[in-house]
């Protein structure tokens, strides 16, 4: 095919720039063997690498969007390969070519969405600040001590909504002046950088720190891995260092701690916590969610299958939330079928993205009654 040519050229040229890492893999295949793909169909990291170094990989293959950026197999790559920066680099080409296979072309319509309205759902941006309607949450102003960026699902979905109030309940019972940006804020781009477009990224957060430079903003807390990871390691790092980024999972832990928010109540419930791969893999944030929760009175807290720095992916990342997964693929079953081995009645977790994959494969499996799912905010909302 006419494209084949270029994508060619493209591979050597990403392969002699140094930002990936190709050549260094012997093929050990410990990348395959630790994939979460694998537990549901085949799916070869190895061979992708293979091909991308010899300049066989061509640009309409399906199999280069599949990588949910998860971060298992860099964590053990004995090469330091560089997988995820390898796969974003691949889709970066194929986005450039508009090539986009059957099954990843959602995507566009995402690109369009958050090129015109600033979030992924073609949503009225005006209506960004909905779901703070009549809480107490006040427009973000400079003698404010944090900026709540709740993202674009929180803002938008009618199932995460719930989690944006819950966090502003939180804050408001905790003391903590904070407000927010509102119609202001867009996404952080975290998602369609991962496809590849980084001009739309770059478009996203270039609106985003002009507006906290315009407003004094200086500490951000944020409910989504997702824009934490952005806003923290991937935005341009001399704006970075103007900014303090707080996840709530680790802020819940720091209020509890200095006495600022008083755990009252009882839970008597047997729950799993899931470490999303952008708060635990990629962030190190393991410890403080569950120290949150083993305060709580009555809360039972049982450990799944792979937790921690193994933790199952939930098959949101890299992109892959806008696109539709086959109901026998998605990891997110695997997932809640460990939380029911876990003996857990709630599925806890920090992430829109998981929580939204959690919640379509409870009604997918006919899970209603054996399991909930919930952000751990909407928790402590309730024993407060
Ligand atoms: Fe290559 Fe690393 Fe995978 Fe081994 S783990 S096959 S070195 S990419």
């Amino acid at each position: 095919m006419e494209t084949v040519a270029p994508f060619k050229e493209a591979l050597d040229e990403i392969k002699e720039n140094g930002a990936v890492n190709f050549k260094y893999c012997y093929q050990c295949g410990k990348c395959d063997t630790l994939c979460p793909w694998n537990k549901v169909r085949t799916f070869s990291m190895r061979k992708l690498i293979r091909e991308a170094t010899f300049g066989l990989t061509e640009i309409e293959n399906e199999e280069i969007w599949r990588c949910t950026t998860c971060g298992k197999c860099p964590q053990q790559c004995p090469r330091d390969v560089k997988q995820i920066q390898s796969m974003v680099a691949l889709r970066r080409f194929a986005t450039g070519y508009g090539v986009f296979p059957e099954a990843v072309k959602p995507i566009r319509t995402v690109s369009g969405n958050l090129a015109s309205d600033g979030n992924p759902f073609g949503e009225d941006r005006a209506k960004r600040a909905e779901w703070a309607e009549g809480l107490p949450v006040k427009p973000f102003t400079e003698d404010m001590e944090i900026m709540y960026f709740p993202g674009c699902y929180l803002s938008y979905d009618r199932r995460l909504k719930k989690v944006a109030q819950a966090t502003a309940k939180i804050l408001t019972k905790a003391g903590v002046s904070f407000g927010i940006l509102g119609a202001k804020e867009v996404c952080c781009g975290e998602s369609i950088r991962k496809t590849g477009n980084e001009e739309l990224f770059k478009r996203m957060a270039k609106e985003n720190i002009k507006t906290w430079i315009e407003h004094g903003v200086k500490k951000i807390l944020v409910s989504s891995p997702h824009c934490y990871e952005t806003f923290k390691n991937e935005y341009p790092a001399e704006f970075r260092v103007n900014f303090e980024i707080v996840h709530i999972a680790e802020y819940l832990f720091q209020l509890i701690n200095e006495g600022r928010l008083q755990i009252s109540k009882e839970y008597a419930k047997k729950i799993t916590y899931h470490d999303p791969c952008y708060l635990g893999r990629h962030n190190g944030i393991f410890d403080q969610p569950r120290e949150v929760l083993k305060k709580i009175p009555g809360l039972e807290l049982n450990e799944m299958a792979e937790s921690r720095q193994d933790s199952l992916c939930c098959g949101g990342g890299g992109g892959r939330i806008w696109v539709e997964t086959p109901k026998s693929e998605r990891f997110s079953n695997l997932r809640l079928e460990q939380a029911l081995e876990a003996g857990a009645e709630e599925l806890v977790t920090a992430c829109p993205y998981c929580i939204s994959n959690f919640e379509d494969s409870r009604l997918v499996m006919n899970y209603d009654d054996a399991i909930q799912i919930k952000d751990i905010t909407e928790i402590i909302e309730e024993v407060i």
